[in-house]
């Protein structure tokens, strides 16, 4: 090897991310990568060989902002022992932490460099440098679109990510529900246009991306200017998407009940790339709930809403979201939950403790809920929705359902995938290989996911006659 390649070898650089909460947090670690490449950054699974460590954090209740502070001990013992090897380690805390705590971060935990927004990190590079002098604060909304400054990730880089891509659409909540951290932490409501989604939908394709999530705090809410100046619902965009050449699936999350409009419900009926499972939280059943915690939508508003998207799809999956224990909330308000949970039914969910955030109006309201009774409520409502999502995935063995093939399985020989209705389905791979959209026969239903031999297949294993 000659000297310059030796000495470039030396200099490659490496960056350990890590990303707290939802799938915006997964997408921004990707563009942060993306964002450091052009700076000689290739990324590391292992922390203690890191020349820079992003977390990338999230505030949306007291558990995950304490995560930060335990891991950046982790960290403050793996710069000094870095350090005393003659390493450099720079740490960097982005995301909705950095944006709520700011510089506060840095007088809590003096080992980090670079403190930077989820609108900002696109200044990365220069706040880097910066903080080569002194630690480096950038919680700014800027007026500049971070999405214009963000490099285009290489084709190789895009595959290595796997078929499966999120694509933020939305960004950013108006809706103020009382609980919540995101309105204050993301910002105002804000949609990317229509000619820029397509655009990086077109790349992603090329480079082997098959299934497109579309993510938004608020995605339903979208209304981005589309390419004849007006408008564009969320529906409407789903639809030019369907006609990108390769992507064979679509997905969208997160979505509010009051944002379901008919463009979208008419999109779940007549998209057949448009997977037929929807994430509309709830939060509670209870209607003195739901207007305390600002939704402005119903218990009964949203069952007749979930029976227009049923009639428009009949087999949709639902998913919601859950909170136990708001303020105020009695024992008949947790009851009138349940009861909604019976009348739905969910093919999975997401359920929480309510989780007081400085800052949010419900965190100074009267009658917070012993952690005890939250507690209790938690495990009754688990433990109902539990046994919702174990009853769908009985309910889908001896079917047969097209599943897309992501990555290896548990097993050599096995590749894991998707079903239409977001479950893990895991078969003995043959000849297939990850991209690839598959006929399966559900055969098994384990706790986390679903067993199924490829619909070629007779039972005994011999490919079937056509
Ligand atoms: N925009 C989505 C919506 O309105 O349904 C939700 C986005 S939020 C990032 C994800 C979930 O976190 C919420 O649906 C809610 O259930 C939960 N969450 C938000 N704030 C919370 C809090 N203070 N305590 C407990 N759970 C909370
Ligand atoms: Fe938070 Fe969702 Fe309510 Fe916006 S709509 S404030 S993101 S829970």
């Amino acid at each position: 090897m000659s000297v310059s390649a030796t000495s470039r070898l030396e200099h490659v650089k490496k960056v350990f991310l890590k990303s707290y909460g939802c799938q915006m947090n997964v997408y921004d670690a990707e563009r942060m990568a993306d964002v450091l490449a052009p700076e000689g950054y290739s990324e590391t699974p292992v922390m203690e060989e890191a020349d820079l460590v992003v977390l990338n954090t999230c505030h949306i209740r007291e558990k995950a902002a304490e995560k930060v502070y335990s891991e950046l001990g982790r960290v403050k013992a793996l710069k000094a022992a870095r350090a005393a090897t003659g390493l450099e380690t720079q740490v960097v805390v982005a995301g909705c932490v950095a944006q709520a705590e700011g510089g506060e971060i840095i007088r809590r935990a003096p080992v980090v460099d670079v403190v930077v927004g989820p609108q900002s990190y696109h200044r990365l590079p220069v706040l880097l440098a910066k903080a080569g002098r002194e630690p480096a604060v950038d919680t700014e909304f800027p007026i500049e679109d971070k999405f214009d400054h963000l490099p285009r990730p290489a084709a190789d880089k895009i595959r290595s990510r796997g078929v499966s891509a999120f694509l933020t659409v939305q960004e950013g909540c108006d809706k103020f529900c009382t609980f919540c951290v995101v309105p204050y932490t993301r910002g105002a409501e804000m949609s990317r246009p229509v000619g820029k989604i397509l655009d990086e939908a077109r790349r992603l394709a090329a480079a082997g991306v098959r299934e497109l999530t579309l993510i938004g705090q608020n995605v339903n809410a979208y209304h981005g200017e589309g390419p004849d100046g007006s408008d564009w619902s969320l529906g409407k965009l789903l639809e030019a998407l369907a006609a990108v050449p390769d992507i064979v699936r679509l997905r969208y999350a997160t979505s509010h009940p009051r944002d379901m409009d008919d463009d979208l419900i008419a999109a779940h009926r007549d998209l057949p790339g448009l997977m037929p499972f929807l994430h509309l939280p709830v939060q509670s059943g209870s209607d003195r709930i739901l207007e305390a915690m600002n939704r402005k939508h119903t218990g009964d508003a949203y069952r007749r809403l979930v029976e227009r998207v049923r009639a428009a799809r009949p087999d949709i999956a639902l998913s919601s979201d859950f909170i136990v224990g708001f303020p105020g909330e009695t024992d008949q308000d947790f009851e009138d939950t349940m009861r909604l949970v019976s009348d739905v039914g969910f093919a999975s969910a997401y359920f929480f403790k309510y989780s007081p955030r400085p800052g949010t109006p419900a965190a100074e309201m009267d009658l917070q809920v012993p952690d005890a009774v939250k507690a209790e409520r938690l495990a009754r409502l688990q433990e109902l929705l539990d046994g919702q999502r174990r009853a769908f995935n009985r309910g889908t063995i001896g079917r047969t359902v097209d599943v897309l093939l992501e990555r290896p399985g548990r097993h050599p020989g096995q590749l894991a995938g998707k079903s239409p209705y977001l479950q893990a389905v895991q078969i003995e791979a043959g000849a297939h290989r990850a991209g690839d959209l598959v006929r399966v026969r559900i055969v098994q239903a384990g706790s986390n996911s679903l067993f199924g031999e490829r619909a070629d297949l007779a039972s005994d294993g011999l490919v079937v006659a056509a």
